[in-house]
Formats: structure tokens, sequence, C-alpha cells
């Protein structure tokens, strides 16, 4: 990797934290720093929500302040309690602690109520009886205003009637919205008499069937904030035209403490991957892949058992920084910090993804011979193991060629390599079927290249990995490919993204381990030499998942297109 390309130094600062720095400086708010990580509880975190999380505790921390974790919980159709818990569980894996008990939209559905009251009696929020496609149809567009609704004049008393008969389920879902009345030619469509309340009949994970009227995202999300006394209130970029509706709504009513501002941030994106909720739902659902903790989903918990440490997740997220434009960043950008992570804290192990028999003439049957292997060259604290070496060995199908194309430096007819932590090996001769396969080679060792060398001086240009085939354990690796093949799969104009599946996002292979990992412990992540970061199942720590493989592809990307 060359210096240019080594994403090594975290970017310190960033726009929002100077912003929070000068208010801080200002005494803004008494100099309080309150920020909140609020997700909707109608999935599971993935990598998009690390870098809010990361941006939100993050600030906390280093502006001595508190981080709230809020679940925007005000649509019961999509939210239940299995999100509501996989979230916090996940959120700890990550490394965060979050202020309090967990903060709730729903425990806030009374006073917000109350509040839309308060709206109606100041005239500025009407019961609508129109549709939704009606409404929809009267907002306008671009340079275009859109139409009062003939309901707009109601009087205070109507409305309030009106409002406390939608609360008590007088009408069906759909009949009525509540609305704020602002300015339906206002540039700014999310000001065009916005939607505060729907009605459904739908009953509510933690409110049951008290209410059948639920709040907007933009009427629950501001409120909320100055409720649990957020100061900074950090959200991604879509949510910069809502910022005035945050801002009108708070301006318009009797707050308990400080008034609390928006900010806006670019969202995270990676190249091959899709992080809306809703297609990530619909891949569960559609049994695309084996669900929110499959290896290959973007989710924390697909990440964590496909073997990423919650290391690389916080330091990718501190590299990437946080910036006000969207863009892209590349996965192997990711996979170069899980890769510098996993180098520094695996173990070193031999696996045989395809194994081909090779039989050492000159190694006399029955005798096992014990070697030294080093556990991990970058750690000198993890010791040694022993390794078996016999007279039957496996190595992998394509580290031989029988007529070797030119560079080819593995094993050949007549050529020697070495085998690591073992001897130099010479292929003697190659086995094959009636069908002309190759089913066995044959082979000499040197007994005088223990440990790898030569005495005479001779040279090898390639050390292959290899297992002793009476001790190879047969276990079930799982090897990786992106999910989709395509590099931005929901940027395609009038496609949908799971178009874009990779029929081949995984490969699922028997094969051969070495006998230290007889006993893998789930979650265990070792390195199988040359072919890659590896982690045990956190089920069943006899099916092992490639983390990542061994080959820089950031760097491969740089020289393509150096920055
Ligand atoms: P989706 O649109 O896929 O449902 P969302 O943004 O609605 O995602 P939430 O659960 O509401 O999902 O998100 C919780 C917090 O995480 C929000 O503050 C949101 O801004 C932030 N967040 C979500 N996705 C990303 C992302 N890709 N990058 C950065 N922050 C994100
Ligand atoms: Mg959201």
């Amino acid at each position: 990797m060359t210096a240019a390309s080594t994403p090594d130094t975290p970017i310190a600062s960033d726009f929002i934290r100077e912003q929070v720095g000068r208010d801080v400086a200002a005494r803004v708010n008494g100099a309080r720093v309150v920020t909140r990580f609020p997700p909707e509880p109608n999935g599971y975190l993935h990598v998009g929500h690390a870098k809010s999380i990361c941006l939100n505790f993050g600030l906390a921390e280093d502006f001595d302040g508190l981080c709230n974790l809020r679940m925007d919980d005000t649509n019961p159709v999509t939210e239940n309690e299995d999100f509501v818990k996989g979230i916090q569980d996940d959120l700890r894996w990550l490394g965060f602690e979050w202020n309090g008990p967990v903060c709730y939209a729903s425990d806030r559905f009374e006073q917000l109520y109350e509040w839309a009251q308060d709206l109606i009696r100041q005239g500025v929020a009407y019961v609508d009886d129109q549709d939704a496609d009606t409404i929809a149809a009267t907002r306008g567009s671009i340079g275009e205003p859109g139409v009062n609704s003939p309901y707009r004049t109601r009087t205070v008393e109507g409305n309030l009637d009106l409002f406390a008969r939608m609360r008590a389920g007088e009408f069906g879902d759909g009949a009525k919205v509540l609305r704020a009345l602002i300015d339906m030619a206002d540039p700014n469509g999310q000001l065009r008499d916005p939607i505060m309340y729907r009605i459904r009949h739908v009953d509510h994970h933690r409110t049951g069937s008290t209410w059948c009227i639920y709040p907007t995202y933009d009427w629950a999300h501001g409120q909320c904030d100055a409720l649990e006394g957020i100061t900074h209130s950090v959200c991604t970029l879509e949510f910069d035209a809502h910022r005035p509706l945050y801002d009108w709504y708070l301006n318009h009513l009797e707050l308990p403490g400080d008034r609390p501002r928006q900010f806006e941030f670019a969202r995270l994106n990676l190249t091959h991957t899709v992080l809306s909720k809703r297609k990530l739902a619909q891949l569960v659902r559609d049994q695309l892949v084996t669900g929110w903790d499959d290896p290959r989903m973007p989710t924390l918990r697909g990440m964590r058992r496909r073997g990423y440490t919650p290391e690389t997740l916080r330091t990718f997220c501190a590299h990437i920084g946080v910036a006000k434009v969207n863009s892209t960043n590349e996965i192997e950008l990711l996979e170069w910090f899980l890769r510098q992570d996993l180098n520094r804290t695996s173990v070193r192990r031999m696996a045989v993804l395809h194994p081909l028999k090779v039989v050492v003439e000159n190694f006399p049957e029955g005798h096992v011979e014990w070697l030294d292997a080093v556990n991990n060259p970058e750690d000198p604290t993890a010791g040694s193991r022993k390794i078996p070496f016999s007279r039957v060995l496996y190595l992998e199908q394509d580290d031989f060629m029988e007529h070797p194309a030119p560079k080819f430096f593995r094993l050949a007819p007549g050529n020697e390599v070495r085998l690591r932590y073992a001897y130099f090996l010479k292929c003697t001769g190659v086995v094959k079927n009636d069908q002309g396969g190759i089913v066995e080679l044959r082979a000499t060792y040197d007994p005088a290249t223990a440990g790898g060398s030569s005495p005479d001086g001779r040279k090898v240009k390639t050390t292959l990995h290899w297992l002793s085939a009476e001790h190879a354990e047969l276990r079930e690796v799982r090897l990786y490919n992106h999910l989709f093949s395509d590099p931005y799969p929901d940027a395609q104009e009038g496609r949908d993204p799971l178009e874009f599946l990779n029929p081949a996002s995984m490969e699922t292979l028997r094969a051969f381990v070495e006998p230290a990992l007889a006993h893998a412990n789930p979650g265990d992540r070792v390195q199988f030499e040359r072919l890659g970061y590896f982690c045990a199942d956190l089920d069943d720590a006899s099916v092992f998942h490639r983390s990542v493989t061994l080959k820089d592809e950031w760097a491969r990307i740089q020289q393509r297109n150096p920055k």
C-alpha cells in the first residue's frame, strides 16, 4: 500500500463538532451538550446507523455531555419489541452506553396530543377530511403553489371536537388527519400544511390499544428533543428541508427548557450495499438471506457474525468523518480497516479449502512429527502451537499445475516449494483417474530443510499452506462475495436494487482445518494462512465464515483512481 492510499489518520474535527464547540464557547444552553440517537424500531441497526451513533455519542464524549437513546416509535405498523431489544444489544456491542433509561417517543404521546390541542387553539392546526391522495395531489410542486383545503377554515371549537373524536376512535383509518396550518404557497413543500396525526386502528407494541391516532415523524421528533433536553439534534441531509418545520413547531409551543437545534450531515452510503431498512426487511422477508444476522447483511448483527469487530466499525467511522455532501464510500475501505484490525489480533491457522492429496514417499508410514508454528507473527505474546507432519498431506488444488503457466512458482512436477513451518517438498509424480483427473501427487521432502531453509543455500520461490491428512478436521466454510453485484444498486434509475442481487454471494464448502481448531469457540477469529480471515459462527463453531480475504482491494482501487 502506498503512503497516499493509507487511510491512516482519523479525521479529528468536522463542521458539526466545530459548531458544537462554538455553542459551548458561547455558553448556549448553559454550555450543555445533549445529543440523542433516535432509531425507529422497524429493523435492526446497520453500518449507516453506526456512523450516526459514533457521531452522536462521540459529540457527547468530546464535550463532556450526554447522549440519549430514543426509540422513534411512532408507526405501530412496522415496529416491534424484538427490534427495540435488538437495537440496544447492537448498540452495546458497538461499545456505547446511553444516558439513563431508554426514551420512547410513545411515552410522549399524551404531551404531544396536548401540544396539538394548543396549536388548534392558536388557530394553526386543523382537522382535514380529505383523503391521502387528495392531500398529495393538492400539495403543488416546485414553483407551483398548493391548494388550500376546504376544511382549513374550521373553527377552533370544531377542530378541538373533531380531534378529540379522532382520538376516541369515531373515525376509520384515513378518514381524517390533523394538519398544521402554515402556508400552502410556501416554496418549501414541508411547510404546506404538513400532517401531524393520522388515524390508524392498530395496536402499538408499547401503548397497546390506547391510541388510534399516531403522530408523524415531524410532529414528534423536535418535540421529543425538547422534552428530553436535547441541545443538538443531528440528522441526515434529507431532513435539511424539514428544519424550518422543526423550528416552526418549537416556536409555537411553550417548551419546558431550552430549544434544541437541528443539524444535518451526509448519510453513509457504501458501494455494493443497500442501507434502506425497507429493502433490508424485504431481503429477510423474501428469504433472499438467512435473516437480519446473515453475514452478508450490512446490519451490525450480520457483520458481527461475519467477524467484524466493534473497533473496526468505530475506526472506520472516525476515519470517514462527517461531511455536508452525500457521497459513497467504497466497501473495500471498510474491509481495509477490518483487515488491519484482524491482522493484529487473529491467530494464524492452516486450512485447505479444496484438498489435493500428496503422498510424501520418503516419509515413514505411521510416523508423525509435531512441528512448531507461530500463532501470530504480529503479536509476540500469542505464543506457538504444534502442527503434525505425516506421510499423507493435503495441499490446495490450485497450488499445483501439471503444466505450469509462466510465472507459476507453486508446485509442479519436478518443482520444489516450501511447506509453511515444515520442509521443502518436491513433486515427483502425478496420479490420475481413468478420466485423466488428478487424484493425488507423489512427492519427496528434504529432511535437511526443517524450519524452512536449506543448509546448502537452495532457494524456493513459494511457501504453501498444508495439512496432515489424518489429523485434519472437516469443517464447513462459507466464502462471501458482495451481496449486490452493482456498485450502486440503489442509484439505478427506475430499477429495484434487488435486481442487482449477486447470485454468487455465498459459497459453502466442506474444508479441512488443522487440529488446533478442533475446539474453536463461537466467535473465534482466525487467519487461515493465505486464505483470509475467518470467524467461527456465533451459534455453531463448526462453521467458519470468511470475514475478508487477504488481498488488499483498497490498494488496487487507489492505484486505479489516485486521489
Ligand atoms: P431507513 O430510511 O432505511 O428506514 P432511517 O434513517 O429512517 O433509515 P432510523 O432508524 O430512523 O432509520 O435512523 C436512526 C438514525 O440513524 C437517524 O438519526 C438517521 O439519520 C441515522 N441513519 C440512518 N441511516 C443512516 C446512514 N446510512 N448514515 C448515517 N446515518 C444514518
Ligand atoms: Mg427515520
